[in-house]
This record gives C-alpha cells, sequence and structure tokens, in this order.
C-alpha cells in the first residue's frame, strides 16, 4: 500500500513537473504551429507529403493575405512568451527557425510584394500534375480531392489578375510560357487518369467539366498577359534594399550581403591563382612545348579543355556513378572524416520519369511525414540524346567533375549530412530547413575530401576542383552584382564565361536564372564560407585536441539549422571545454 502511495506521488509530480517543462510546453506549441501553418498553406502540405488539404487551392486574394499575416502576428506573440535560455539546443534552433519563418510571412506580403509583379507567381498546374503522379492515396482518391480542388482555379486567376499592379517583363513572358505548358496536364494527363480510375461515371463527368473551365481560366489568365498595357514594368532587378531583406530571411547568414560580395570576390582571385599555378604546370603534359597565350586566363582555359576530354562513356554514366559511391563510403571511412550508417545505405537508381530532362543527378529523400521511405540517387540517362550533346555534356561532367559531383550529391555531401539530420528528428527542422546549410556542406564537402587526399593529389582534380568551386563563387558575385550593382548581361556573361570558364549556353542559361531569381544562387558559397570558417576558428581554439572527425559530427548533428546558430552552440561547448 505505501508503495502504491509512493507511486502515486511519484507520478503525479512527474506529471506537474512535465506540464512546467518550457520544452514540453514549445513541443505542444511547433504542434499547433504546424497544423495550421497547413491549414494556410495547402499546396506547401502537400508537397511535404501532409494530404489532409489536398482538395482545397489557395486564391491569392487580400482575404487570404490577411490571414496569413494574422497567423504571422499571433504566432510570434505566443513565440515570445517562451523563454528562450530555458529551451533545449534542438529547441531553441527551431525557436529561431519559426520566428525566422512568420517575418518572413510578414515581409513578403509587406514589402517584398511579388505577387503584384511576378504573374509567374500564379500556375495552378504543377500542383494537380503533382496529384496525378505521386502515389501517395489511391487513384480514386486523388481524383476525387482533385475534383474538388478544381472548383477554386477561376477564382484563382480573377484573384492573380487583381493583385498584378507592375510586372516585370522577364517575369510576364514566363508566366505565360509556364501556364501554357501545364495546361496539358488537364487535357491530356488528367484524361488517361480518368479513364484508368473506378469513379463513378457521373463523378468523372464532373471533374471533366470543371477541368475545361481551368482550361478556359489558365487561356484567359495568359491572353491578359499578353495583352496588358504596362507602362511602367517593375525592373527585374530586386534593388538593395529588398535584396538585404531577403537574404537576411532566406540565408540567415551570420554575414551580411556586402560582406559575403567581399569574401567573393576575395575567393575568386585566391581561385585564378590557384588555377594559374596549376594550369602551368600541367601545360607541358598536354601541349608539350607549344607556346602559352600571353593572357593566364585563355591559357588556364585551354588547360581545362584538355583536361575534359577525360569522360566516361555516355552508356556507363549511370554505372561509373554506381561504383563510385561505395569507394567514397570506403575513403571516408579509412580518412576517419565522419561515421557513416551502414544500416541506410543511399539506393542508386535511373532517374524516374517525371524528373526526366535535367540531366546529372539528385537526391530524393523521403519528407517528413513518409520517414520509412528509401533515399534516391537519381541519375539522369543520356539516352536519345544526340552525339554532340552528350559529348558536351560529358566534357562537363568529366572524369574529375563526376567525382565532385558525387562527393557533393552523395557521400560525404547531401546525402550524409540527411542521414545525421534525420537522426535528430525536429519536422519544423525538415520543412524550414536551412538552404545554405545544406548547400553550404555539400560544397563544404567537396574541399574537405580533396584536403585529406581524395584523388591523390592530383593537378587535374585540383584543377577542376577550383573550377567547379569557381561556379559557386560567381554565382553570388552575379547575383548580387545583378540585383543590387546594375550589373549588366554583357559583363555577367563576361564574368562567367572568361572568368569561370563556363560555356556559352550555361551562361546564357545562368543569365536568365538571374534574371528570375534572386539570393539563391548565394546559398552555396554562403554556407561553405560560414563552415569553413567555423571550422577554422574550433580548430585555433582547440590546437592539438581538435579533431576533424568530431567536428563533422557534431556540426551535423545539430541538423539543417542556420550555420551562425550551430557556431554559436559549437563554440560555447568549446568555451565550457576551455575551462574545464
Ligand atoms: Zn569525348
Ligand atoms: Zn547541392
Amino acid at each position: 500500500m505505501k508503495k502504491l502511495i509512493l507511486l502515486i506521488v511519484l507520478s503525479l509530480a512527474f506529471i506537474a513537473c512535465g506540464q512546467e517543462d518550457p520544452n514540453q510546453k514549445f513541443d505542444a506549441f511547433k504542434e499547433t504551429f504546424i497544423t495550421q501553418l497547413w491549414k494556410i498553406y495547402p499546396d506547401w502540405a502537400s508537397s511535404v507529403g501532409y494530404h489532409h488539404y489536398d482538395s482545397i487551392l489557395a486564391v491569392p486574394n487580400k482575404e487570404s493575405n490577411d490571414k496569413r499575416l494574422a497567423f504571422a502576428a499571433e504566432k510570434l506573440t505566443e513565440l515570445f512568451s517562451f523563454d528562450l535560455d530555458k529551451l533545449s539546443e534542438n529547441n531553441k534552433t527551431d525557436y529561431r527557425l519559426i520566428e525566422n519563418q512568420l517575418n518572413s510571412i510578414k515581409w513578403y506580403i509587406n514589402a517584398e510584394k511579388s505577387f503584384e509583379w511576378d504573374p509567374s507567381g500564379y500556375n495552378v498546374s504543377r500542383s494537380f500534375a503533382e496529384m496525378l503522379t505521386n502515389n501517395y492515396d489511391s487513384l480514386d482518391t486523388r481524383l476525387h480531392d482533385l475534383g474538388l480542388k478544381l472548383v477554386f482555379v477561376p477564382a484563382y486567376y480573377e484573384a492573380a489578375k487583381q493583385n498584378i499592379t507592375n510586372p516585370t517583363k522577364e517575369h510576364t513572358e514566363l508566366a505565360i510560357a509556364q501556364n501554357l505548358g501545364g495546361v496539358s496536364v488537364f487535357e491530356n494527363d488528367l484524361k488517361s487518369a480518368l479513364e484508368n480510375s473506378q469513379l463513378r461515371e457521373s463523378e468523372k463527368q464532373e471533374i471533366t467539366v470543371r477541368a475545361g473551365e481551368a482550361v478556359v481560366a489558365i487561356k484567359d489568365y495568359v491572353a491578359w498577359l499578353k495583352n496588358l498595357d504596362n507602362k511602367n514594368p517593375r525592373s527585374f532587378r530586386l534593388g538593395k534594399d529588398l535584396y538585404d531583406k531577403k537574404f537576411e530571411f532566406d540565408i540567415q547568414s551570420g554575414y551580411t550581403v556586402d560582406q559575403i560580395y567581399e569574401k567573393a570576390i576575395a575567393r575568386k582571385i585566391y581561385l585564378h591563382k590557384k588555377m594559374a599555378a596549376f594550369a602551368n604546370q600541367l601545360w607541358p603534359k598536354y601541349f608539350g612545348s607549344a607556346m602559352k597565350p600571353a593572357d593566364t586566363l585563355v591559357m588556364i582555359k585551354q588547360v581545362i579543355d584538355k583536361v575534359s576530354l577525360k569522360h566516361v562513356h555516355p552508356d556507363s554514366f549511370q554505372i561509373a556513378i554506381e561504383r563510385q559511391i561505395p569507394e567514397l563510403a570506403k575513403f571516408v571511412k579509412e580518412k576517419d572524416l565522419l561515421y557513416m550508417d551502414p544500416s541506410k545505405p543511399l539506393v542508386v537508381r535511373k532517374e524516374p520519369d517525371y524528373m526526366a530532362g535535367v540531366a546529372g543527378a539528385s537526391i530524393t529523400a523521403p519528407g517528413p511525414y513518409d520517414k520509412s521511405g528509401n533515399t534516391y540517387y537519381n541519375v539522369g540517362s543520356l539516352s536519345g540524346w544526340d552525339k554532340e550533346r552528350a559529348e558536351s555534356f560529358l566534357r562537363e561532367y568529366n572524369y574529375y567533375i563526376l567525382q565532385l559531383l558525387n562527393v557533393h550529391e552523395a557521400i560525404p555531401g547531401h546525402y550524409a549530412q540527411l542521414v545525421y539530420s534525420n537522426q535528430s528528428p525536429s519536422i519544423v527542422k525538415s520543412i524550414l530547413y536551412n538552404g545554405a546549410m545544406v548547400e553550404g556542406w555539400a560544397v563544404y564537402a567537396e574541399l574537405m575530401m580533396l584536403e585529406n587526399g581524395y584523388g591523390n593529389n592530383e593537378p587535374e582534380m585540383w584543377l577542376m576542383y577550383y573550377k567547379w568551386n569557381l561556379r559557386a563563387v560567381c554565382n553570388t558575385i552575379l547575383d548580387i552584382g545583378v540585383h543590387t550593382k546594375e550589373m549588366s548581361e554583357e559583363s555577367a556573361l563576361s564574368l562567367l564565361i572568361k572568368e569561370a570558364f563556363q560555356q556559352d549556353a550555361e551562361a546564357q542559361g545562368k543569365w536568365r536564372r538571374v534574371s528570375l531569381t534572386s539570393v539563391q544562387l548565394c546559398s552555396y558559397f554562403t554556407g561553405f564560407t560560414e563552415i569553413y570558417d567555423v571550422r577554422e576558428m574550433l580548430k585555433m581554439k582547440q590546437g592539438d585536441k581538435f579533431r576533424l572527425k568530431t567536428f563533422h559530427e557534431k556540426f551535423l548533428g545539430y541538423g539543417s539549422a542556420p550555420v551562425k546558430y550551430i557556431r554559436d552552440m559549437m563554440l560555447l561547448v568549446a568555451d565550457k571545454e576551455d575551462n574545464e
């Protein structure tokens, strides 16, 4: 009896403590935050595998913006009621990520206002296409939801027309092309899905009628855009004030835009110097006693072109990648760089059809609502490519670059980072993950592997690495230059072709990308720089005690959080150890 009473007293005490534990309270807050977030962002919810709101399309009118603003204000108040110092490290970063997200909702609606000037932000075909191609539920259930969602399409495009005031020329053209391109989802894909379904004939017919109305709305939107009397189009350049803020919200760096720009310029000069040394060293091997061009950049380019000729056969592109993964894992283990959990293998597969068209490789990880799924390494096939196009692609992804690509995408890059971030599961971090940390890690992994002797310090490998790294560096110079410094198309192309050794087609594509997007192109170099700087700082602090493997595992253990917060936490731990 005494024992029983003690047990009751103990468990009551435990419950009472539990209620006061700020972390438990914060966990509950996070749950409601996410559930409510999905309600006002149904498309975002579907894209991460939360399918409760699949039948809803958010109509982008003032009412919907007001709802989102009210949500942001309410949740910020709730958030501020927590004492940050009392939260666990995991919850501290979640707190920061949520705070940033809520402020960012406010800023995008009140200041950035791309809903007024970017007509390509309005396009329904993609989310409908995903409902047709992703097998998360039975076809009939997906089609039923799709039918309900279709009802909103005409109102969606009416709201779009109301919102648009001074669209940029570039985004208007993109909107026309992409919306027209999306019509086939309703006219073809949906039609064949309906043929395969077991839905009642009457429902099928209803869906067909609504799809017809959706197509009319899309075509009407396109015609409206084409006839728009846009006397004062906005410039596609974001402008310094907006850019600085967007960088703050999207990158969450410890550095400012100006600091990152300076660092990128300095890195470009450093890389050119290194490349010149290696190209000089390699010149006799590839050109014998031929005269070197007087212009160093031209000389480097000629050596790069020769080294690029070493590449795999088009038919063995996938096999070459498959063979490399275990070799990379072996190297990481032998050099004691990072522990890799052998129970979570990476599955290499041919790129599925719905992704086709983008050659190269990418990682698909299971979403936060589907943890048991496999992680895939999707490899594009070159079958059906004409000889010239395949050759040019293979020179770009030559023997050396292909290895760097695998390091970046798989081991110890994106895939390894994912395995670690899944070990500290936080649904907040998996939906609000920091892109600069994720990309920065993969870019850091490339240099780290070479520093540790991957590629046997062959001058060709280093030269190619520097070219590859130069791409991330010049993306940053380009993005900041174009959006805040009026960089012209001519000097942009010259930067990419002459100074970053890119092919014309690649450079043109990059110019197009920078005129349609902003800030994202900076994430690779910014994250890389920050991670590298944290490492060097800890090396200095810890001296002989610094262990690379420990650094990597601790760093990754914090999950996909902004580097500046990981840095603070790691420095705090290092300080404590110092004082012991
Ligand atoms: Zn060739
Ligand atoms: Zn990447």
